[in-house]
């Protein structure tokens, strides 16, 4: 029989065991530390997320409990460059070992190249999500190439059109002269 499996309330040992899948897509806007990193923008770009349960070694006294994560967005960030919002891709895709507390993830990780989680009936594997894709931020975000600053864009047209140059003012004088002396 299939379960239902919330992706906020994750029983992780139950998903592995089942070989669970689960997939969603949500608004960047429902991540306040994700809008935190945009000031705002982008607040119904799409975020796509899927996640695989797995059972390693099931036979063994302790088997290894697995989740696959894959999550992709694009966020608008600033140009360290030139300051104006850049569209950043950024996409993870990993594997979580999970063990049996927070006291065995942190003995073990040490040792371990593996990303290592504690186990739990609820585990909250959107925040995750957001943990995942922070992490995946570039330091310094820039344009490959940067647009043409707009202000100094405007002000070159307006160095192009400048009116022809104005009349020297002694030649208006000496005209003024002339006409008050007929
Ligand atoms: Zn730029």
């Amino acid at each position: 029989m299939k379960k239902d499996f919330d992706p906020r309330r994750l029983d992780v040992k139950s998903f592995a065991e089942a070989a669970g899948e689960l997939e969603g897509h949500e608004r960047l806007g429902d991540h306040p530390r994700l809008m935190a990193e945009t000031g705002g923008r982008g607040a119904d770009t799409r975020l796509a997320w899927s996640v695989t349960g797995e059972m390693r070694n099931p036979g063994h006294v302790h088997p290894e409990i697995w989740l696959h994560l894959t999550a992709d967005t694009v966020l608008s960030l600033t140009c360290q460059r030139c300051l104006a919002p850049v569209d950043v891709a950024v996409a993870v895709e990993r594997p979580f070992r999970f063990v049996q507390d927070e006291a065995a993830a942190m003995a073990e990780d040490d040792s371990s190249e593996e990303d290592l989680l504690a186990l739990s009936r609820s585990f909250d594997l959107l925040e995750l999500v957001e943990d995942e894709l922070l992490m995946d931020l570039p330091v310094a975000p820039r344009h490959e190439v940067c647009p043409a600053p707009v202000k100094l864009a405007v002000a070159d047209e307006g160095f192009e059109a400048e009116p022809e140059p104005r009349e020297n003012p002694f030649a208006l004088l000496q005209r003024l002269k002339t006409r008050k002396a007929e």
